[in-house]
């Protein structure tokens, strides 16, 4: 597609994002689809960020994606957000209705729509998440808002895992799923857990010979296990849970899952999920 006097842009706004797939998922998918519609990264500073905000007004933007650092900054700034960005207390997609932002979050949707992809049942089992940052919170808050599930947290900074459950077992909301557990790693037992996500860096950048918990991990033949990393595609993580005969997934389904549901949010058209993975097998 050309861009011409009348194409759309969506952006993604963070810093860094030199690095991002963003651009390469949206673009292909504007293509298929036939949209005259652009993405483009800009890396803004703590300084520029909220005029970077208000020019996806100024500018007629259709939207954008919002990254690491201002996922929570942004909610600021924003007209609207949907409920499920508020509890879970970032937003990474925003859509420009008529100059209104309205603020959404896909990265918890976008975990499970990966799942489902793979055909991995969440309703009644036991997940354990080890970590409790900001991808293990979206995780649990959209797991448990969809689903009748149990969820165990293990991390080493007991107090985040505590935050996330009392958002989740508050009974003024309707969670269909519970946290059942919040433990420390020193506490860690799989027996009985049916997905296990590594929500931790550990197993990338500087950590890449690392594996989160190591000698806590008592996997079981079948079990799910699922790291959010996809640089390297497979952790050390993944390697030692599937010589223990677990089913594996990296952090790629998560990424082209949450990046489908942005897409239909700014152009009311799906995404084919596996058409984009396709796509993947040609660059990593
Ligand atoms: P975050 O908010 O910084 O949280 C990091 C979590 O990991 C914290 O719970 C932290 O524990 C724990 N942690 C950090 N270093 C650790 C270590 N050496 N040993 C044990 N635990 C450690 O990060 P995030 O945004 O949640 O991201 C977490 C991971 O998910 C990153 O690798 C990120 O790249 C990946 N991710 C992938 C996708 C995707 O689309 N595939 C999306 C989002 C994130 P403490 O609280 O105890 O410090």
């Amino acid at each position: 597609m050309l861009i011409d006097g009348k194409t759309k842009t969506v952006a993604l706004i963070g810093n860094p994002v030199e690095h991002s797939f963003s651009p390469f998922i949206h673009n292909y998918g504007f293509k298929i689809n036939n949209l005259n519609m652009v993405y483009i990264n800009h890396s803004v500073k703590k300084d520029d960020f909220r005029e970077a905000i208000q020019g996806i007004k100024a500018l007629g933007y259709t939207g954008a994606n919002i990254t690491y650092p201002y996922k929570t900054e942004v909610m600021k700034y924003l007209d609207e957000i949907s409920d499920e960005s508020k509890l879970i207390g970032a937003v990474n997609t925003i859509k420009n209705e008529n100059g209104k932002l309205i603020g959404y979050n896909t990265d918890g949707l976008g975990f499970i729509h990966g799942l489902m992809q793979e055909k991995v049942k969440i309703e009644n089992k036991t997940i354990c998440l080890l970590g409790a940052g900001g991808a293990a919170r979206s995780i649990a808050i959209s797991m448990c808002l969809n689903f009748n599930c149990r969820v165990i947290i293990c991390n080493r900074n007991i107090k985040k895992a505590e935050q996330i459950s009392s958002i989740i077992n508050n009974e003024d909301i309707d969670f269909l799923g519970k946290i059942v557990k919040v433990i420390s790693p020193d506490e860690l037992n799989l027996k009985g857990v049916d997905i296990l996500v590594n929500c931790t860096p550990v197993g990338m950048s500087n950590l890449s010979d690392s594996v989160p918990f190591e000698d806590r991990l008592n996997f079981s033949k079948n079990m799910v296990v699922y790291d959010l990393i996809y640089t390297p595609y497979e952790t050390k993580f993944l390697t030692f849970a599937k010589e223990h005969g677990c089913l594996t997934y990296n952090g790629l389904d998560m990424l082209i899952g949450q990046a489908v549901l942005a897409f239909e949010i700014w152009t009311d058209m799906p995404l084919d999920f596996y058409s984009v993975k396709k796509q993947f097998k040609k660059i990593i």
